[in-house]
C-alpha cells in the first residue's frame, strides 16, 4: 500500500486573509482555488513537495469547518494520507476498531475520493484518507 502525506487541512476564519499570509510564508505565487459544496467549504491550496497545505473555510453555518472554529478556533484541523484504495482501507482499519466518520468514500477536493476517521479513535487527530481519481 503506497502511503504519503497527501496534505494538511487547516481551518480559517477568513480565506483572502489567509491566503495572503501563507503566500508570505511559503513565498508562493501558485494558489488553487475550489469549492466542495458538499462540504460547504472553500479552499485555497499550496503545493509544499509533495504535499500540499490546504485552507479551508466553512462557506455555511453547519459545515464541519464551522463548527470546529466554534469550538477549537483557527488551526490544524486535519492530516490527509493518500493511499491507493479507500475503501479497502476503511474496511481493514475498522477491523481493526477503529472509528469511521465516512463508512464509504465521498468525493473531496482536488479529484480525490476521501473518507475520514474518528479523532475519538486516533489521538484526538481527524484523519482523512484520501485517493486519486
Ligand atoms: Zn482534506
Amino acid at each position: 500500500m503506497n502511503r504519503k502525506i497527501s496534505h494538511l487541512g487547516i481551518a480559517v476564519k477568513d480565506l483572502a486573509a489567509s491566503e495572503q499570509l501563507f503566500r508570505k510564508l511559503l513565498g508562493a505565487e501558485d494558489v488553487h482555488h475550489e469549492e466542495v459544496d458538499d462540504q460547504g467549504v472553500r479552499i485555497a491550496s499550496f503545493k509544499v513537495g509533495e504535499s500540499i497545505i490546504e485552507l479551508t473555510e466553512a462557506t455555511r453555518p453547519d459545515s464541519a469547518i464551522a463548527k470546529f472554529i466554534d469550538k477549537r478556533g483557527e488551526g490544524i484541523h486535519h492530516i490527509a494520507i493518500e493511499v491507493d484504495d479507500v475503501a479497502s482501507e476503511l474496511t481493514r482499519l475498522k477491523s481493526e476498531g477503529i472509528q469511521l466518520i465516512d463508512e464509504t468514500p465521498k468525493q473531496g477536493a482536488h479529484e480525490m475520493m476521501i473518507a475520514f476517521l474518528h479523532p475519538k479513535s486516533t489521538n484526538g487527530v481527524l484523519v482523512e484518507l484520501c485517493q486519486r481519481g
